[in-house]
């Protein structure tokens, strides 16, 4: 099932890099793997996954124990401050930076652990009330504060768009938040790069990518529905 998924979402990735003109080496695919037993988690290592993503410490913490040490794992939900301590040297990144004391507190315990972690400042570009995320207006000023934090770099940008039914209604979001890291990169400020976009999900990474998407967060399209509430 994983396998066949994967080859499936391989596929429309690779149309999408087409359409836009952009090699396929461009695109990671992180296959989020949340609330998914760890057989099918299995299955997607067996097929080559090696880019996953997990929202909650707790779980990740046990998949990262379970699982081979060669796998890139993304923490790309909520994080609380005192949850950070536990994750840092184990993640390759961290989508979700929304604040300035988070990043201090990652940049502290980067410095604690002696490794340096790479960010993504998760940005709200819809303004929806229920997402997490800094305003779009808010955002190259986070940065900038955050630049000078030791231990701690800014790659890029991460945004989570709303839930809709044709993904074409997304595109706009895609291309905003495009467009801001363009405006960021433009500031040139140092130990701040926007090289990587984490947008697109699996109701609409075809249109991500169509606008820019280093990253995409494939979960439902590779391991199958979730419970609702998750
Ligand atoms: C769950 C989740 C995804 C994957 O969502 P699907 O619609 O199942 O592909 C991507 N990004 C984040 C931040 C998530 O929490």
């Amino acid at each position: 099932m994983v396998q066949e998924n994967l080859e499936a979402v391989k596929s429309i990735i690779n149309a999408s890099c087409k359409r836009a003109g952009r090699p396929e080496s461009d695109v990671t695919l992180i296959a989020v793997s949340k609330t998914k037993p760890l057989e099918l988690v299995r299955e997607a290592y067996e097929a080559g996954v090696r880019d996953f993503g997990e929202n909650k410490v707790q779980d990740l913490l046990e998949r990262i124990e379970a699982m081979p040490s060669d796998i890139r794992w993304h923490m790309i939900g909520h994080l609380q401050r005192n949850k950070v301590k536990y994750i840092v040297g184990k993640v390759a990144m961290i989508h979700s930076v929304d604040s300035l004391r988070l990043a201090e507190e990652i940049s502290k315990e980067s410095v604690r652990h002696q490794v340096e972690t790479d960010i993504l400042l998760e940005v709200n570009v819809a303004g929806e009330e229920s997402k997490f995320g800094v305003s779009p207006e808010e955002t190259a000023a986070l940065a900038e504060a955050i630049s000078i934090l030791p231990a701690v770099h800014v790659r890029g940008l991460m945004t989570i768009a709303p839930f809709v039914e044709n993904a074409e209604e997304n595109r706009l979001i895609f291309r905003k938040l495009k467009q801001l890291s363009v405006d960021i990169e433009s500031k040139s400020i140092d130990n701040v790069s926007m090289t990587v976009l984490s947008m697109g999900m699996t109701g609409d990474y075809s249109v991500a990518i169509e606008e820019g998407a280093a990253c995409v967060r494939v979960g439902t399209g590779i391991f199958g529905e979730r419970e609702p509430w998750h």
